[in-house]
């Protein structure tokens, strides 16, 4: 499986395998949403220092073959040898022998070019199929296309309230073949909330949708963009998954504009 080929929606899993008592809806809902076709599941060394990626390993076990498995290396453990590190010990805890895609988590003190070597290196041994980074700038992928061409992807914080990789950041990628991951595509739920929750709850009503659902289409609207929603719901899961196919209309889509305008020029990437 490559990028291009997985379903636009995947399964993120930051705060997940903390809580015991939450355990098993959070594998009932990782597993729901590979039933319903999504392949893509995100995670990190970081997300709970390890726990979300043993929960992982629990909800796909059998079923590897299914999953296009992503998960990411902390900027101080991105040396030569911290990557080499890292990464068997993420795919211990995940039960694997191979990461479809592993990321740089955020840019650090490790010079770009040796987390490169590192990431060729795993993928010339089999341990990673691909390799790519999360929060770069444009600036940040600029260098890196001094170093390498391979980069897979580059997850990014986006959503309605946070458009800024539109302005610079989106156009660079389509440019170079990159398709995107949008961490945290409903704002960490906090796009239900207030006056803008109300905007975009109205939208949706009219458009017979749910917030969530109409949020996820809008965020996966362009074909190249995989939305990660994280949710320990196997409901709502079902119900995000609903948005895989949703075609938003030019009504729909000139509402959004309209509540949730895009910057007029570009600043600082975002992050969360
Ligand atoms: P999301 O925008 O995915 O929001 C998750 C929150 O939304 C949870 O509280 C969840 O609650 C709730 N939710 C999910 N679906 C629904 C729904 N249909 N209706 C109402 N509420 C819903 O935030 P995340 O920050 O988790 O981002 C998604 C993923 O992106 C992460 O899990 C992680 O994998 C990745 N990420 C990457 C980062 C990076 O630096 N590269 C940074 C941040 C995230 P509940 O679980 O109770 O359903």
């Amino acid at each position: 499986m490559r990028f291009n080929d997985v379903p636009r929606l995947g399964i993120g899993t930051w705060m997940m395998g903390d809580d015991a008592s939450k355990r098993d809806d959070e594998i009932a809902a990782i597993r729901s949403g590979l039933d319903a076709g999504l392949r893509l599941i995100d995670t990190a060394e970081m997300y709970g220092d390890g726990r979300s990626e043993e929960l992982v390993g629990e909800a796909i076990a059998g079923r590897r073959d299914e999953v296009f498995l992503v998960s990411k290396v902390l900027p101080e453990n991105a040396s030569h040898d911290g990557v080499r590190r890292s990464l068997r010990a993420s795919l211990e805890r995940l039960g694997t022998d191979y990461l479809d895609c592993y990321l740089l988590h955020w840019r650090g003190a490790v010079p770009l070019a040796e987390t490169v070597a590192a990431f060729d290196e795993a993928v010339s041994e089999g341990l990673i199929r691909s390799w790519g980074v999360s929060n770069f700038d444009p600036d940040d992928l600029h260098e890196l296309q001094t170093i390498s061409g391979d980069c897979a992807t580059n997850q990014v914080l986006y959503n309605l309230t946070r458009r800024g990789p539109e302005v610079d950041l989106f156009p660079l990628m389509r440019m170079l073949g990159m398709p995107a991951m949008a961490y945290s595509p409903i704002e960490q739920g906090r796009l239900f909330d207030g006056e803008r929750g109300e905007r975009l709850a109205a939208i949706a009503s009219e458009a017979g949708l749910s917030s969530a659902v109409l949020a996820l289409a809008w965020v996966m609207r362009d074909c190249s963009t995989i939305a990660i929603p994280k949710t320990r719901s196997p409901e709502r899961m079902q119900e995000n998954v609903s948005a895989l196919d949703l075609e938003l209309t030019d009504d729909v889509l000139a509402a959004l504009e309209d509540a949730f305008p895009a910057p007029e020029r570009s600043g600082p990437l975002e992050t969360i």
